[in-house]
């Protein structure tokens, strides 16, 4: 009876990450450092690289940041001409290194080693079926499926196995495999997270955002398709398009959050153009008589500037952000993230003192970090405060790869936006619509997914699936 499988901890979910691979480099692991070092952004939990010569692998991982985790030292004991790494935010599982990808397993044919950015959807489900086959798990990431599902396949090359395995996953993945003869880059038929191609002189670089190629002086070559495998060996690119098409669903929250603004993503040259854009028409939608204009640091400041120059009102800096502490999302305890926001952020009273301000950030999740910019704008002078949010309301959790607190913690899931406004205290707020959204990223708007925003999830549950995920209230 699926009614008895286990709910996955609302934890599992909180997986963004950054994936990384390099073939054909004699100093593949420190690029990959690099290349992990730009991606900062995308996880700081962890962080791991495994190299390659052929005949072996070499692994480095550890807790914490890129830069406290490689040093000399560390990655002179990385050799080989390809490697792949992984930044993970997630502490799933505790901070066991056993989860820390790349997850690596010499098996049957040889070594593997596989960095994963998304979440699964059916990950529980394949998980109970393989474990009811003998299959014993090594960590609790539910990446460690698609291994599984490679080893177990019966086709008869490497690549079949791969492409048997990601056929049975449903859900978000970019991923980047390595084995003895070279990598493997595959992305989802919806193209959820973006994973881009590049080059660095002879040898193939691979990476969740092109800010990487930029820190090695790589060269953009292309995104990996929606639905697109590429091995990539001494015989160079091979690009394969092994499953059944898909409507793309592109994660818009990339645009409005997550991706770093220098970055090229989904093949658009336009993550800062964007958010500016969303600024713009932010104040379009919701214009207030103000004095200032001001972001909240670091995530606010492209639509800031958008809603300055769109609405005409001046662009201030009234916050400072101390940039040696990590996000405030990420401290796992309620009370140390309401510490975190003093400890992360300052005003500056004489932009502040007797004005009229408009604050404005990507993003309202739970609403905590508001209500304290608010207070500490006020507490500096300010006369009025008006929140504006370059994105709609978040109603519902991410399962594809983002960190979304579950459903109960999202404010705007089940709180009107007058009393999102009373509880932070603002003069007045507004988000972003979502047609304003879609209409201000690249494209069109049916190639992304905006299910937080919508509950319109672009992959449908299957009744195991909305049971394990928690989904059942909420779905029936
Ligand atoms: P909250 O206090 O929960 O409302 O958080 C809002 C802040 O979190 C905004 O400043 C956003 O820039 C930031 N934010 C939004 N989504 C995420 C995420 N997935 N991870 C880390 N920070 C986020
Ligand atoms: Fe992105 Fe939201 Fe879709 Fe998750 S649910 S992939 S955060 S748009």
């Amino acid at each position: 009876m699926t009614k008895e499988l286990p709910i996955i901890s609302p934890d599992k979910f909180h997986d963004e990450c950054a994936v990384f691979g390099v073939f054909g480099h004699e100093e593949a692991a420190n690029l990959t450092y690099l290349g992990l070092y730009a991606l900062q952004h995308r996880g700081q939990e962890a962080s791991g690289i495994v190299a390659g010569d052929g005949e072996q692998f070499f692994v480095q991982k550890g807790m914490g940041l890129v830069a406290d985790i490689y040093h000399k030292s560390v990655l002179d004991k990385l050799p080989g001409h390809m490697a792949i790494g992984h930044n993970r935010y997630s502490t799933a599982g505790g901070n066991d290194l056993k989860n820390v990808q790349p997850l690596i397993v010499n098996f049957a044919l040889g070594n593997l080693a596989l960095a994963h950015n998304g979440n699964l959807i059916n990950a529980q489900v394949l998980r109970n079926e393989l474990e009811a086959y003998g299959a014993i798990f090594q960590s609790t990431s539910d990446s460690e499926v698609i291994i599984h599902l490679i080893a177990h396949s019966k086709a008869d090359s490497f690549l079949a196995r791969v492409i048997d395995a990601l056929s049975q996953v449903r859900g978000a993945f970019s991923i980047v495999l390595m084995t003895d003869n070279g990598l493997i880059a595959a992305r989802d038929p919806h193209g959820l997270r973006p994973l881009c191609i590049g080059r660095l002189h002879s040898s193939w670089i691979v990476a969740s955002e092109t800010c990487a190629f930029d820190l090695l002086d790589a060269e953009y070559v292309r995104e990996i398709e929606p639905g697109e495998l590429i091995v990539i060996s001494d015989q160079g690119l091979d690009s394969h398009r092994p499953f059944p098409k898909m409507n793309p669903a592109m994660c818009v929250f990339e645009y409005v959050y997550f991706a770093r603004p220098d970055s090229r993503i989904f093949g658009a040259n336009a993550v800062y153009a964007t958010r500016k854009a969303l600024g713009r028409q932010l104040a379009q939608e919701s214009w207030v008589p103000a004095d200032v204009v001001i972001p909240v640091p670091d995530s606010g400041v492209p639509a800031a500037l958008g809603y300055a120059e769109g609405g005409g009102i001046r662009f201030e800096t009234g916050l400072i952000r101390n940039h040696y502490v990590g996000r405030t999302f990420i401290e796992p305890e309620q009370s140390i993230r309401h510490f975190g926001v003093k400890v992360k952020l300052n005003a500056v009273p004489e932009v502040l003192y007797g004005k009229r301000v408009v604050v404005v950030d990507d993003s309202l999740v739970r609403g905590t970090t508001s209500r304290k910019i608010v207070k500490m704008i006020r507490q500096a002078g300010a006369k009025e405060v008006h929140m504006r949010i370059s994105s709609p309301p978040i109603i519902s959790p991410c399962f594809y790869g983002i960190d979304t607190p579950t459903k109960k913690e999202l404010i705007a899931s089940d709180h009107s936006t007058e009393e999102i406004r009373k509880y932070i205290t603002a003069d007045s707020l507004a988000y972003l619509s979502l047609d304003g959204m879609l209409k201000s990223a690249p494209g069109t708007p049916d190639q992304y997914c905006n299910a937080c925003f919508t509950e319109r999830y672009p992959i449908p549950f299957t009744r195991a699936e909305e049971l394990q995920l928690g989904l059942f209230e909420s779905a029936h």
